[in-house]
């Protein structure tokens, strides 16, 4: 079938009409032949059984009945009439009753031929009775082209009161697959049917609509979920390539005296198995003739500064510049002072650039940019302004990438007439399923591997009720020298009732814990700049014990000496935002700990988030978790979720399936990289299609 038939559009099928492809078009986005073939069913009813009516149950399942009528009355009743027809098979009899609608029912039902009916059954002043039961005649309903599986399309309210019900939806179906004479072209390749067993495509689309029996129903949903999930890795690999072979990166083929010397001479630890490979990944990517666009995920504490650090190295071995950007001051700050020492020890030149460096500095900073003076600079979003030019930008970095929009990224981009090497750094585990399907244009590093001799956090989920023994294990450990984070939550929403909480939180713990023992810092988001810096200093200098905050302190702050982290009314978080937090604990030598408190009213939800937490500190498993349980839409934002909008596969449920779709999209193109190969034709020409009528992978930079 060619394109231009899928592509007619939906008014011009038979049973159609102005009227009804508004509300196909509004109400499920059906706007051509081809969109009403792929609406995929939700689910399937069994019609493969026939009830006799002595063996019908108090149950509330749909089911279908063979029989005649063999009576009709209306029955006048307080409010309304209600028409009733005696039902009657060989075991026995029932009734099927309407509200609305009687007289049209009236004047079509037919006495004493043959129904099959199907609806639920209710059991009503001592007899058996369907309410508004789906009606059809018994030679109709053996020459239909629906099948014992019913399939149940989505729907709205909208629609099914205007009367676009199932079954309208089942008949235009058919009327298409009627003019389509089941004519669909191929558009997958012979050698991948044959290799993975698949049934064709005329075959799937037939029985996803029309299932002859449940193993061609589950064979069909295979292919299409296959189908689906292929093209969009064809998309997103085929993209990276392109991007790989049209921009050209700076080639840094030589690794040469920083990062030798470095190695050799400087390294502060020996690196990880993980820190080694993703480095060799780096090295290898920045060698290569295009540029570098790669997506490093390390738990946090994993290692990924020095990572960074080496990779920057390269770039100055190559006589290029590099920088390094992170959301926050504080943040950039740390990154500043554990890569000056390394930078002093090689004699390279290196800035701190933010909001707060001063106009003298910020001068001085901008010209030795330009003159190549500056090898490296760090900062936050400082870094982005017009004013600050590289001379040679090779290698840019950015540190936990969900803070910065891609609009952001981008601009990095233009800050040379050649787009530098980039590498962004996320603490965020993003599950691998996601991860092929969002960022399957990027490359992607994974540090799955902790320093050894990091201890495990504790992590126990404790009642509100219990609070006073929490307290006393506070005490104990801040006796033993250690520092302590309070944090509450704080949601837009309920901003007003969470300040209430963190204050009222904030006294009893000021009460608890009582000058002149006790120092306790508050940090929270009315507080301006110059005071939370205040706060957070003291805290990082060892000044007070325990710290009070919303969650202004989830991204990356590095206080070795805390080591317990009480996280309030935690049923309220999420899991990526629990193991955030907890990630700020855990980072000396001590034994560290993670304390959730909660009410006792919990969610379903909110338990399993509760108990992921204190069985494992994985943070990848952490994210499948979340993934399942929040659903791929709201794990990546909006921004992202078009990308997710899959009609029949479902990443989480099918990532198997996503596995080979992608390592199969990675082979093809690998030995047939234009589609040239006749083989690949059916492959080639839908691709085609679907650049043409469906653009949305524009998403990612
Ligand atoms: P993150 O991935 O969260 O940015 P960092 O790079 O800040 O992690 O590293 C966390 C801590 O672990 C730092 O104190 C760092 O010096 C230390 N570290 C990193 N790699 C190793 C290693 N291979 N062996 C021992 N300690 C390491
Ligand atoms: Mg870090």
């Amino acid at each position: 079938m060619n394109a231009n038939f899928l592509q007619t559009p939906i008014e011009y099928l038979k049973g159609v009409g102005p009227n009804r492809a508004d509300l196909l078009k509004k109400e499920l986005g059906i706007f051509t032949f081809q969109d009403l073939i792929h609406l995929f069913p939700n689910r399937y009813l069994d019609r493969t059984k026939y009830y006799n009516i002595s063996e019908l149950q108090k149950t509330n399942a749909d089911i279908q009945i063979k029989g005649r009528i063999i009576h009709l009355k209306t029955v006048e009743q307080k409010r309304g009439k209600r028409l009733v027809a005696t039902f009657k098979d060989d075991t026995g009899q029932m009734e099927l009753v309407w509200f609305r609608g009687i007289k049209w029912i009236r004047d079509n039902l037919k006495i004493n031929e043959s129904y099959v009916v199907f609806g639920k059954v209710n059991w009503f002043q001592n007899t058996f009775s369907m309410p508004h039961p789906e009606m059809e005649l018994l030679s109709v309903h053996e020459k239909s082209l629906r099948s014992a599986m019913q399939p149940v399309y989505p729907s709205t309210e909208k629609l099914s009161s205007s009367g676009i019900t199932n079954k309208v939806i089942n008949t235009l179906m058919q009327q298409l697959f009627l003019d389509a004479q089941n004519n669909f072209e191929e558009t997958l390749s012979e050698q991948v049917l044959n290799e993975l067993k698949l049934i064709p495509k005329n075959r799937a689309l037939f029985n996803i609509h029309f299932p002859e029996n449940s193993e061609l129903l589950a064979k069909s949903q295979y292919r299409l979920k296959f189908e689906e999930l292929f093209y969009i890795q064809l998309q997103l690999i085929r993209k990276n390539l392109i991007h790989k072979s049209k921009i050209k990166g700076f080639p840094f083929p030589k690794v040469g005296a920083y990062f030798n010397t470095f190695f050799k001479d400087h390294l502060p630890f020996e690196l990880t198995d993980a820190q080694k490979r993703v480095i060799k990944e780096i090295r290898s990517d920045l060698g290569s003739q295009a540029q570098m666009n790669r997506l490093l995920q390390g738990d946090v504490g994993s290692g990924k500064t020095i990572v960074a650090f080496m990779s920057m190295l390269i770039a100055l071995d190559n006589g290029f510049q590099a920088c390094l950007m992170a959301p926050t001051e504080i943040l950039s700050v740390q990154h500043y002072n554990s890569l000056i020492e390394w930078c002093n020890s090689l004699n390279i030149s290196i800035s701190l650039l933010t909001g707060s460096t001063t106009t003298s500095k910020r001068r001085e900073i901008h010209e030795n940019l330009e003159n190549g003076n500056l090898q490296l600079l760090i900062g936050t979003h400082a870094l982005l302004e017009d004013k600050v030019k590289f001379k040679s930008l090779g290698l840019a970095i950015i540190d936990e990438q969900h803070r910065f929009g891609v609009a952001q990224r981008s601009k990095l981009w233009h800050k040379n007439i050649s787009p530098p090497h980039i590498l962004v750094m996320t603490a965020t585990p993003i599950p691998r399923t996601l991860a092929m399907s969002v960022y399957g244009d990027l490359d992607i590093s994974i540090i799955d591997e902790l320093p050894p001799g990091r201890k495990d956090i504790k992590t126990v989920h404790r009642f509100d009720a219990n609070r006073l023994k929490v307290f006393r294990f506070l005490k104990d450990e801040i006796s033993k020298g250690r520092q302590v984070y309070i944090v509450y939550p704080l949601i837009q929403e309920s901003e007003a009732l969470d300040y209430k909480d963190l204050m009222d939180g904030y006294e009893s713990v000021v009460r608890e814990f009582p000058l002149p023992e006790y120092q306790v810092s508050i940090v929270h988001g009315k507080m301006k700049p110059a005071d939370k810096d205040y706060e957070m200093d003291r805290f990082v200098k060892g000044e007070t014990q325990i710290m009070v905050a919303t969650t202004v302190i989830e991204v990356g702050v590095n206080v070795p000496n805390a080591s317990v982290m009480v996280i309030e009314s935690a049923e309220r978080f999420g899991l990526s935002q629990l193991h955030q937090l907890r990630g700020r604990v855990g980072r000396g030598a001590e034994q560290s700990y993670c304390i959730l408190m909660t009410s006792h009213k919990l969610t379903h939800d909110a338990r399993t988030r509760l108990e992921t937490m204190v069985r494992t500190n994985d943070g990848f498993e952490i994210a499948e978790t979340d993934l399942k349980l929040r659903g791929p839409g709201d794990l990546m934002g909006t921004q992202q979720s078009g990308v997710l909008n899959l009609r029949i596969a479902d990443i989480v449920k099918d990532s198997e399936i996503l596995k080979i779709a992608r390592s199969y999209a990675m082979q093809i193109l690998k030995s047939d990289p234009r589609l040239t190969d006749p083989q690949n034709a059916p492959i080639k020409n839908t691709y085609a299609q679907l650049a043409k009528f469906r653009n949305i992978w524009n998403y990612i930079s």
